[in-house]
């Protein structure tokens, strides 16, 4: 099946520019330097799958003209992934309840985030509606298999997702043995590249270079990028198959 993956947000946590940050790459007019926090749409056979919901979903969602939204799956349930989750709102009014799936910590760390979605004190709405689903396997998502494929984040173990031959991989600083198996004979991946200073739960770009030409697939992009990473001057460094993405990146997969 012929797939669409956008990238809804290529930035780190803070998002590029941060705040208040005078840096040449904060204050760069180049529209691939604005980097929106970490998030993945799949399109496909009618159906649109969001990996994340970043602080940023709204913009993002309304930036890329979403009309629907079938189910989200998360990462991991640091801030910068989750707290966009609220705005599923505005898909609940058209199509009633959105399926959620994590792993039991991340569905955990949500019902806890967002008690007030599930506390039940909303008998008037007003809130998400959205269905609760823990992990354990493989998911298939309207005829696609999505299959996570576990990276270390510090000592946090995040899921990254397998579909078709595309793989998205984000907020890790490690990639277990038994994951790279899950990562061959791929067409498009995404890895993680927080910047060149090593950090204890993010790679580096040196980093993902070496997991890009181990992996080996066809195109290889970096996100969850920091402001140390200016676009046209780091992709020209980094060269052969491997980019940065960026914000509004479009790539057509087979699923
Ligand atoms: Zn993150
Ligand atoms: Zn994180």
């Amino acid at each position: 099946m012929k797939g669409l993956i956008t990238v809804l947000g290529s930035g780190t946590s803070m998002g590029v520019p941060t705040i208040g940050c005078q840096c040449p790459v904060c204050l760069s007019e180049d529209p691939r330097d604005k980097r929106t926090r970490p998030s993945l749409l799949v399109q496909y056979g009618g159906h649109s799958v969001v990996i994340d919901t970043a602080p940023d979903f709204r913009f993002q969602a309304i930036r890329e003209g979403l009309r629907r939204l079938d189910a989200i799956l998360f990462t991991h349930p640091h801030a910068d992934h989750i707290l966009g989750l609220d705005d599923v709102r505005a898909f609940n009014i058209h199509q009633g309840r959105v399926p959620i799936y994590g792993n039991r910590k991340t569905i955990d760390a949500i019902r806890e985030t967002f008690r007030y979605i599930f506390d039940g004190n909303y008998p008037f709405g007003g809130v998400p509606q959205i269905a609760t689903h823990v992990i354990e396997g493989p998911v298939d998502l309207f005829g696609v298999k999505f299959l996570p494929v576990p990276v270390l984040h510090g000592f946090m173990e995040v899921l990254g997702f397998r579909f078709g031959n595309a793989a998205y991989l984000t907020d890790y600083g490690q990639i277990p043995e038994s994951s790279f198996a899950l990562l061959e004979g791929l067409d498009v991946i995404f890895l993680d590249a927080l910047r060149h200073e090593p950090h204890p739960t993010h790679c580096t770009v040196e980093q993902a270079v070496a997991h890009a030409a181990r992996i080996q697939a066809r195109r290889a992009f970096l996100t969850h990028i920091a402001h140390d990473l200016a676009h046209e001057e780091t992709n020209a460094r980094l060269g052969g198959r491997l980019r940065l993405c960026y914000d509004g990146l479009r790539l057509e997969v087979e699923l």
